[in-house]
């Protein structure tokens, strides 16, 4: 069974189509990258996922149950991060994740939440407020939150942006890893097309809040007669610039 199917899913606020019928499936250990330009519809996208935001027309189920009838059950094993959702900043990283382990009811919570701040390098930062951390420290308490529940479906909107090249790269390891090993799926959102052709078996584009292409993003570049995913990425951001016609 997939962790996420959403079928027909759109959103309109006003006379703004932010999502257009889209449809896709994650399934189990897969990373999964929803890519397109800015405004685009991958924010939107997530936060019907997170239910968030309720969908103009669509459905969203996760691991079998639909979140517009079975809200509780569909989001228990869900998560997520993303750069501008940050935790409380007056409460320390020990007192974070405390929380967060409490509403997710995390089992022998004491001992995850020291496997936790060992894995994502934040031992030196348990009792700092999370207000004064550095963005991307920061990042790495949010990801470390969005983990503790070993969730089956792991949502991220731009989870590296802030990170330096090094630690980015050391979460990638960790999140295909959380992948690989726990069998949950991961829908990742990212403007670097490296990362992306590194970590994700397979990419959503979307642009205009319509899905154009799908694939694997190591091959999708030579089906498309581009050389990297980047010039496939320009070159198609560019053509869904262009005017609709009326
Ligand atoms: P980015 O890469 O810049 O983060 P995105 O792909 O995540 O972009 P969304 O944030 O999903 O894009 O926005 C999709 C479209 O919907 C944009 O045109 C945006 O201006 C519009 N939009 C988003 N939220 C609202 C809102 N609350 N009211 C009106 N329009 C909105």
């Amino acid at each position: 069974m997939p962790v996420l199917s959403v079928t027909g899913l759109s959103k309109r606020y006003g006379s703004v189509e932010a999502v257009r019928d889209v449809t896709f499936a994650v399934e189990p250990r897969e990373i999964v990258g929803l890519l397109g330009p800015n405004g685009a519809g991958k924010t939107t996208t997530i936060n019907m996922v997170l239910g968030v935001l309720e969908p103009s027309v669509g459905s969203v189920v996760i691991e079998g149950a639909d979140l517009a009838t079975h809200r509780a059950q569909a989001l228990a094993r869900t998560n997520f991060a993303a750069v501008y959702s940050s935790l409380p900043g007056n409460l320390t990283v020990y007192q974070n994740l405390r929380v967060f382990g409490l509403i997710y009811a995390v089992r022998n919570l004491r001992a995850r939440i020291e496997e936790s701040l060992s894995e994502f390098d934040l031992l030196r930062f348990r009792d700092v407020k999370c207000g004064v951390l550095s963005s991307g420290e920061q990042t790495r308490v949010a990801l470390a939150k969005a983990m503790l529940n070993r969730p089956h479906l792991l949502l991220l909107d731009e989870p590296t942006a802030s990170l330096d090249p090094s630690m980015a790269k050391d979460i990638r390891k960790r999140i295909r890893a959380f992948a690989d090993n726990g069998g949950s799926g991961v829908l990742w959102t990212s403007h670097n097309m490296y990362e992306v052709e590194e970590v994700c078996d397979r990419v959503l584009f979307i642009s205009k809040g319509r899905i154009l292409l799908e694939g694997d993003p190591r091959k999708l570049p030579g089906e498309n007669g581009a050389k990297t995913l980047e010039e496939l990425f320009i070159a198609l951001a560019r053509e869904s610039l262009a005017p609709e016609p009326t």
